[in-house]
């Protein structure tokens, strides 16, 4: 990662812990003591904006001459609590934080999530592969064999194929319903069966997020139940993002939600539209790359970086 004048660098976090030192060691998080050496850095050798800078600056197109940087949150996390808020207070900056609301508001632990803590508990990834393979065939009386797994892309910047497969077959690959219960089954096998207080542990709770929006933190749509945008009809992604917006308002009297980062990365034309009628300043993709006046027009795809892309700066 090449820093260059007149870009900004949006980046894009998930887990921030102590990963070595907690119970669930292999999970892919950042290390707490490389954030706070992430932030340290970056807040004394750079501009780290505010949602209100990064706004000003998309409406009036101007980008700032040296090098600047604008910290995201995904997915709601207690480490953004926990380890995230005081280490972005301590060196006086802001980030904007992007919740799954189903997971705050009715305690659903996210699909995405489930696929991370199974695959932390078991590494064998052929173990996965074996148990979805006989509960596919117990249920629907097929085998892992007869799907047409090839028109799936299983590359990845992170993961290895079989990692990619397993996440892309509980994601969105198989049928709904045997696809909840597959993950639902290995989830209580090998995590937990007290999924409540998983939940409880792992997500923000409504008061963490009025304290942490009143301590200057800015908090986005990342959608109620974190799904692939451009598997939803229009009036599906409407409800998505809408049903956010009124969680913020209604519950917690937050009323700055401008906004959005797209679960997955996914969106299409049809987010755009709802985007821009209902006047959100911004919207992040998972696309890797910076703000620049380029691509400062397509202020609803805005590309970012991984945080583990920032050990390189
Ligand atoms: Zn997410």
């Amino acid at each position: 990662m090449n820093l260059e004048p007149n870009n900004i660098y949006i980046i894009m976090y998930h887990y921030v812990r102590p990963v070595k030192n907690s119970k669930y060691p292999e999970i892919k998080g950042l290390e707490e003591k490389i954030f706070y050496k992430q932030i340290k850095f970056l807040s004394e050798n750079y501009k780290i904006l505010s949602d209100e800078e990064l706004g000003l600056i998309i409406k009036t197109k101007k980008i700032p001459k040296t090098p600047s940087f604008f910290l995201t949150f995904d997915d709601g996390y207690k480490d953004h609590y926990k380890y995230v808020f005081p280490i972005l207070n301590k060196f006086k900056v802001t980030g904007n934080f992007y919740p799954i609301i189903n997971a705050i508001n009715e305690g659903a632990i996210s699909d995405i999530n489930k696929i991370h803590f199974i695959l932390e508990k078991v590494q064998n990834r052929k173990i996965i592969l074996d148990e979805i393979d006989k509960l596919l065939f117990k249920e629907k009386r097929i085998s892992l064999n007869n799907l047409s797994i090839n028109q799936l892309n299983l590359s990845s910047r992170y993961d290895d194929r079989d990692t990619v497969l397993i996440k892309r077959l509980l994601q969105y690959f198989l049928e709904e319903d045997i696809r909840y219960k597959i993950l639902n089954t290995l989830f209580n096998k090998f995590v937990t069966i007290d999924s409540k207080n998983f939940a409880k542990e792992l997500y923000l709770s409504k008061n963490e997020i009025v304290e942490m929006h009143n301590n200057n933190m800015h908090f986005g749509v990342h959608t109620y139940s974190h799904k692939w945008l451009d598997q939803l009809s229009v009036d599906e992604q409407y409800q998505e993002i809408k049903k956010s917006i009124d969680f913020f308002t209604n519950k917690l009297n937050i009323n700055d939600c401008f906004s959005v980062s797209y679960p997955f990365g996914s969106y299409n034309l049809e987010s755009l539209e709802i985007l821009k009628k209902n006047k959100f300043n911004y919207a992040f993709t998972t696309k890797v790359g910076s703000l620049n006046l380029k691509n400062i027009q397509k202020n609803l795809e805005i590309p970012r970086y991984d945080a583990n892309d920032l050990q390189y700066i």
